[in-house]
């Protein structure tokens, strides 16, 4: 079998990749906390990491992919107050929003989607692990991680002591032993959201869910924990130590964590302050999903995406082209593909390089046109590419005839029409009909097989 590579950020390396058990691939990514619509950078790592899940599946039995729910947060807890409802009624509509957008956007429901307050027990006893172990402390109601207590604190970000303390606007306050110190349970107000526990009426800080339910769920070592960039530090750096301090000295946490680049709107990182913040539902108003997965695919994953009109008419054109090829390569049977030999599936195997996966979908849909080489080969790998992708999977047919403006039972009616004028005679008539189409944004061929028509996008 080919060897899947990864770029690990903890080694700061492309290295092979080697799961724990070779029958049972484990994998982690942080997901939403779901106090709004999410951001569009949010989907960026949920398309990424869906096309590593659907890469894994592809070369292992079983893959177990979690991508976790944050339903509990200051931001929750505050908006849930003013609104006066329960923190799990205000989340939950978020969680099925975030749920519909991402199927939307062409991605497989993650084997689990854990939620953090499912896990306030597993959180307590891991404080407590990591209290007994001396890597955690009690102060004022807080628990509070060490940071001084392991010397490996900052290696996953690469960042010691100084600079973090020099880069991040950290909370000094007396009931830490070190500004650098991060809340593990912080306490709760009565009448604000909080749960019992051996350090009294409180809730749980960010960093400590993920470890829960990767230790409850997946194991205590996972192979791949993926996320933005952007999470590398603190939360990632937070959890990674969580992690390794739970279990023996010898003994990882993650095996290979995978970081995506962030998302600029025209050029610009969005932002609210910026006026440039777009939720994938208002994308989702605007565009079909399928189109917005492809643009997202475009650019490799480490890299920063730029988002722009063009990109979108640039992904349109391919999108057409292939489903082009789809429609016109119809009576050609896919035959095997071995996934060893497939280009696309070559690129995807080589950390995720979609922009190349896409480039080898191109050459293959231009040797289809061509109808050069072993045709029901090239078809079987540009299906097979495509799957991987999760891209592609509409019958091409209704693919070129969904959208908006004249409805079918019109189009049909005019394409009748032209029919009638040409056995008259009438070219001219027929002609413009032909141009009256086009311009409400139906082009007609005529081919072997008749009258075939689609929207002009
Ligand atoms: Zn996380």
């Amino acid at each position: 079998m080919t060897q899947i590579k990864l770029y690990n950020s903890a080694t700061k390396q492309k290295e092979a990749f080697t799961p724990i058990d070779e029958n049972h691939v484990t994998m982690y990514v942080c997901g939403p906390t779901v106090y709004n619509f999410i951001h569009f950078g949010n989907a960026r790592p949920a398309v990424i990491f869906d096309c590593l899940f659907r890469i894994l599946n592809s070369a292992y039995p079983k893959v177990t992919y979690a991508r976790n729910i944050t339903d509990v947060d200051d931001k929750i807890n505050a908006a849930a107050l003013e609104q006066k409802v329960s923190i799990n009624e205000f989340t939950q509509k978020f969680t099925t929003a975030y749920q519909e957008d991402m199927a939307n956007l062409g991605n497989l429901t993650p084997t689990l989607e854990p939620k953090a307050t499912d896990h306030i027990q597993e959180m307590l006893d891991i404080n407590q692990v990591l209290i007994d172990k001396g890597y955690a402390y009690e102060s004022e109601g807080h628990v509070l991680f060490d940071v001084t207590s392991n010397e490996n604190y900052g290696k996953l970000s690469n960042r010691n002591l100084d600079d973090m303390q020099a880069g991040a606007r950290v909370e000094v306050a007396d009931y830490k032993k070190h500004p650098m110190d991060f809340v593990l349970w912080k306490p709760s107000d009565t009448g604000t959201t909080g749960w019992d526990s051996q350090f009294g009426f409180g809730r749980p800080g960010w960093h400590t869910e993920c470890v829960a339910m990767i230790n409850k769920h997946l194991g205590k070592t996972i192979d791949i924990h993926g996320g933005g960039r952007d999470l590398l530090f603190p939360h990632h750096e937070n959890e990674q130590i969580q992690g390794q301090c739970c279990q023996s000295e010898t003994q990882d946490y993650v095996n290979y964590w995978l970081h995506n680049g962030m998302l600029n709107i025209d050029g610009v990182k969005m932002s609210k302050s910026l006026g440039n913040f777009i939720t994938v539902r208002e994308l989702l108003e605007q565009h079909d999903g399928e189109l917005l997965r492809f643009a997202l695919l475009t650019s490799h994953y480490r890299t920063t995406l730029n988002w722009t009109k063009d990109l979108l008419t640039q992904s349109q054109q391919a999108l057409d082209k292939f489903y082009t090829v789809l429609r016109d390569t119809q009576d050609i049977k896919a035959g095997e593909s071995d996934i060893n030999t497939n280009p696309v599936v070559m690129a995807l195997y080589d950390d995720i390089n979609t922009p190349q996966a896409i480039a080898a979908l191109h050459q293959i849909s231009t040797d289809l046109n061509k109808k050069e080489g072993n045709l029901e080969l090239l078809k079987a790998q540009f299906i097979q590419g495509a799957q991987i992708l999760g891209i592609l999977n509409k019958d091409p047919e209704s693919y070129f005839k969904s959208g908006d403006g004249l409805d079918e039972a019109s189009i049909l009616d005019f394409i009748e029409q032209r029919k009638a004028a040409k056995k008259n005679k009438d070219f001219a008539g027929a002609d413009k009909i032909r141009e009256e189409l086009l311009a409400q944004g139906i082009e007609i061929k005529d081919t072997r097989e008749g009258v075939i028509w689609q929207r002009v996008r």
